[in-house]
Formats: C-alpha cells, sequence, structure tokens
C-alpha cells in the first residue's frame, strides 16, 4: 500500500494565439471538468478518457490517493501569471498538508507557456520536486503535443506521453504512468534516461497518427518499449511530436526513454528518432484554400456516401483558435452549399439572440469573427432561421471525448438556405458527433461536414466521412508553419519538413 499524491495542471499554449488563459479558465469546466481539489477529485474523472482517470482507476483500491489541485483550461495564449501562481501555491500547500508521500503522479499537457515562464511545466515538477524532496518518484503523463524540455526531463523521474492523435489513449496513458510509477516505487531503483529531439517541427494536421508516416513510427515506439537489448531493459519510450505554434528555443518533437542503463535508454532514442527523421519528407501536409475546397466538396457530395468533411484546422479551439472565423462559412454561402453544417461557431451573442427569438423563428444577425482571433474577418450577417435551441450540455459518446459531460452553454442550430451552423456560448473542438446531434441533426447523412479542428475530429468522424480535406481557412492557429513570425525558435530548427533552418 503505497501513498500516493494525485494532481494536474493542463494547458496547451499557442503563444500566437488571441486570448490568454486566466484563472476563470482554469476554474471553470468546459470539454472537461472544473477545478478538482480535495476528495471530490477521486471521483470527478470517472469513466473519462483523461490520463487522471486513467491513473486513478489503475491504484484506488490498491493504494492510498492523495488528492492534490487538478484544473485545465482550452487551449489559448499565455497562462496568466496570476493564474499559474494561484493553482502552484494550491499544489503546494496540498503536497505539504499530504504528509509523508512514496510517489507523485501529475497529469500534465507539456507544452504550457506562461507570462512569465517559458517552461511552464519544467517549473511546476521544479517546484514540486524541491517540495517533495530527491528520493520520492515523480511521474508525470503527457500530451504527444508535448514540447518537451531538459528541465521537465531533469525534475521528473518519469514522462510518459500518449501515443495516439486523435488522442483515444489519454486514460490508457495515465495507466500506464501509474504501472511505472508503481515499479519505481517497489524497486527503490533509479532509472537512466535520454532525451532526443529532432530538427524540424511537424505541422499538427501531419502527426495524425490514423495515417503515416506516424502511424509506423507509434509501432517502433510500442515495440521499443520493453525491449531487451545487450544493453539491457528498456522500460518506457514516450515520442512527442510537439506542439508547433510555440515561440520558444525549446519548441519541437522529442523523444525520450527510459532504461536500465543509459546506453539501453540512449539507443531506443535513436532509434525512434532515425526512424522519424527518415520520415520528414512524408510529415509535409497539403492545404486547401477555402474556396478550392468547397467547390471539391460540393462536387463530391452525394447522397449514401457519408460526408466530404473540412477541417478548419487554423481556427482549431483545441490549438487556440477562438473558433468563430467564418472564411469556409462564408464560401459555403457564397457557392450555394447544400445538404452542409459547420459546427462548433464560437458566438455567444448571438447564440443569445437566436434562442430569445425561438425555434422557428427567422433573425437577423452578425454571426462569428468578434473576437479578433483572424485579422481582416468580419462577421457573416444575415438572416439566420433558428432550427434548435439547446442548453449545450450532453454526454458525448465518441472515442476521443467520450464519457465527458460537455458544457457548451446555450447552443443553436442556424440554418441559411442549405447550409445550418452549430453556434454555441463556449468554445469547443468539434470532435464529437453528439456536439451536433444534441441539436437534432444526424452529421452522418450530411454531405458536406465542416469542423472547428484539426485531428481530433477523425477519431468520431473519420469513419463515417468520404474524403477529409485540410482547409487554410482564417485562424490563429497557422498550418503553414512558414508562416508564423517566430523570433525565438533554437537556430537551425527546420519550421516545416524539409524546410529552412531558423536564424540560418
Ligand atoms: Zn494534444
Amino acid at each position: 500500500m503505497m501513498r500516493i499524491a494525485v494532481g494536474g495542471f493542463q494547458h496547451e499554449t499557442n503563444t500566437f494565439a488571441p486570448t490568454k488563459a486566466d484563472y476563470a479558465a482554469f476554474e471553470q469546466a468546459d470539454s472537461w471538468p472544473a477545478l478538482q481539489r480535495g476528495e471530490g477529485l477521486v471521483s470527478a474523472f470517472s469513466g473519462m478518457n483523461v490520463p487522471i482517470a486513467g491513473f486513478l482507476d489503475a491504484a484506488s483500491g490498491t493504494h492510498t490517493l492523495v488528492p492534490l489541485v487538478w484544473c485545465s483550461a482550452t487551449p489559448s495564449a499565455h497562462v496568466t501569471e496570476d493564474a499559474f501562481e494561484r493553482v502552484m501555491a494550491m499544489m503546494l500547500e496540498d503536497i505539504a498538508a499530504a504528509g509523508s508521500l512514496d510517489a507523485v503522479y501529475l497529469d500534465l499537457h507539456g507544452a504550457m507557456v506562461t507570462e512569465h515562464f517559458d517552461d511552464g511545466e519544467g517549473e511546476i515538477l521544479a517546484r514540486v520536486r524541491a517540495a517533495i524532496g530527491r528520493d520520492v518518484p515523480l511521474v508525470a503523463s503527457l500530451d504527444l503535443h508535448a514540447n518537451v524540455t531538459a528541465a521537465m526531463v531533469a525534475h521528473a523521474d518519469a514522462l510518459i506521453a500518449y501515443r495516439t492523435y486523435p488522442h483515444v489513449d489519454m486514460a490508457e496513458t495515465g495507466a500506464r504512468a501509474a504501472e511505472h510509477l508503481f515499479r519505481l516505487v517497489k524497486s527503490g531503483a533509479r532509472e537512466a534516461k535520454a532525451m532526443r529531439r529532432l530538427d524540424y517541427l511537424i505541422p499538427l494536421t501531419a502527426q495524425c497518427t490514423l495515417i503515416e508516416p506516424a502511424a509506423h513510427i507509434y509501432g517502433l515506439v510500442a515495440e521499443t518499449e520493453g525491449r531487451v537489448t545487450g544493453n539491457g531493459r528498456v522500460s518506457s519510450v514516450s515520442f512527442t511530436t510537439g506542439f508547433p505554434p510555440v515561440d520558444i528555443p525549446e519548441c519541437g518533437p522529442v523523444v525520450v526513454a527510459y532504461g536500465e542503463t543509459e546506453a539501453a535508454a540512449e539507443e531506443a532514442v535513436n532509434r525512434i528518432a532515425d526512424a522519424a527523421r527518415e520520415a520528414e519528407a512524408d510529415f509535409r501536409e497539403t492545404l486547401w484554400s477555402p474556396r478550392d475546397a468547397v467547390a471539391h466538396a460540393i462536387a463530391r457530395s452525394a447522397p449514401g456516401r457519408g460526408p466530404v468533411v473540412l477541417a478548419d484546422t487554423q481556427d482549431n479551439p483545441g490549438a487556440g483558435g477562438n473558433g468563430d472565423t467564418v472564411g469556409i462559412l462564408a464560401e459555403l454561402i457564397a457557392q450555394d452549399a447544400q445538404n452542409a453544417c459547420l459546427a462548433v461557431l464560437y458566438d455567444p451573442e448571438s447564440a443569445a439572440r437566436a434562442a430569445e427569438a425561438g425555434e422557428g423563428a427567422t433573425v437577423a444577425l452578425a454571426l462569428g469573427a468578434k473576437t479578433g482571433g483572424a485579422p481582416g474577418e468580419h462577421p457573416l450577417e444575415g438572416a439566420f432561421e433558428v432550427m434548435r435551441v439547446t442548453d449545450g450540455e450532453f454526454l458525448a459518446t465518441g472515442p476521443f471525448y467520450g464519457g465527458s459531460r460537455m458544457s457548451l452553454g446555450k447552443t443553436v442550430r442556424l440554418r441559411k438556405g442549405g447550409v445550418q451552423i452549430v453556434v454555441a456560448s463556449r468554445k469547443g473542438q468539434c470532435a464529437d458527433k453528439e456536439m451536433i446531434r444534441h441539436t437534432g441533426l444526424d452529421p452522418a447523412g450530411l454531405g458536406i461536414l465542416v469542423v472547428k479542428s484539426s485531428v481530433h475530429f477523425r477519431a468520431d468522424f473519420g469513419p463515417m466521412a468520404s474524403e477529409v480535406l485540410v482547409v487554410e481557412s482564417p485562424g490563429p492557429n497557422t498550418a503553414d508553419l512558414a508562416r508564423l513570425p517566430f523570433t525565438r525558435l533554437r537556430k537551425g530548427l527546420r519550421v516545416t519538413p524539409l524546410g529552412e533552418g531558423f536564424g540560418g
């Protein structure tokens, strides 16, 4: 029976995004639960696909769990200094009150940048390490989009990352972190670590593990873990493909491994890094203009084929977008698309006005483009029919968000000609059919579906899609990384696969 402290602090920071994450963003529920602290934490994640849920399932019943603070905010620009310091004060207070501990587990993302630190997780792990001392094992799970830093590797005994994008293995990763942590406590031994950086950034949409080259590289990651060579056993291997829109020197993909000996860990990271280096050309992405994508989708859509899905990646709220740009929507209307739907547009003002008008009413709206996320964009003005009004509360059912109780706030489904729009009062990446279906529309019957998502939508919408196009429409999550105004990357890092080296 071990005494294990369990907490988390999750944020994916896009340093080019328009809005910062303040304390309120961490306190409130969104696609994930609100801030948790104290005994309630142990049951708050039950049945959810989140890392801490997998960890708690693996540890509860057999070990004593000491809850720390856990919170997350939707991806955005920097975490405010105030939010970071308030959450860390809670975490350190909870650790101080916990008494003697055998281990600490933290559910982290790995790409947090705060107003005052480039490396949010490096700072979290350093402070927790200072509080618990050198001998208590400290293990963190990480998102596949972590920009793993040297400080993170130094302060944690193990970093264990997801292996899927869409992230269908978040809970499973928490369980793997638990098994690793149990083993560290039982053996009392410290493992050797190795870290290798790749020297190019991988565009988000090309990181998808359902397609090549990521599919075979992650196969190799799984196969390398547990491997025994002349150098000894490799206990854990993680490959984080990185979160590219982050203007810090340590941005980019990293391989981390742990093993019996330094040589075993080194051999493992080299094996994966070599495979990733060989795959560089295959990590380049194809982007469509809104006009071409909509024309192509209209030509290809046919009853019974399943929707042509357009990924509005640059406005993905899961990557710092506000989910309110209207570039593709305007194109759908201009080209008179039929049986088309866009989800989910963030516009609380329009949702409130439409809800007030009521189902069946026609209401004049200036839709979307209110947050300034894409300079030069204007709201789409016109008359919209209100098809459905909901409270935005529902249970997600797909493989990515499955089990989450979603709270999108007042939500409406609008119609203009053959185009429907799901408009919500809170930001949410459209990665679950229920985000559309709860408004009374079955996405499987659509001819064209536009999702504000980069890759996660593929988990639930991929199987029904007749085709997927990645579209370069206005939004702060710049898909073509060569267009981002980076100033602080490390010298020589290629900003796109086979592209030019930064600062060189
Ligand atoms: Zn991620």
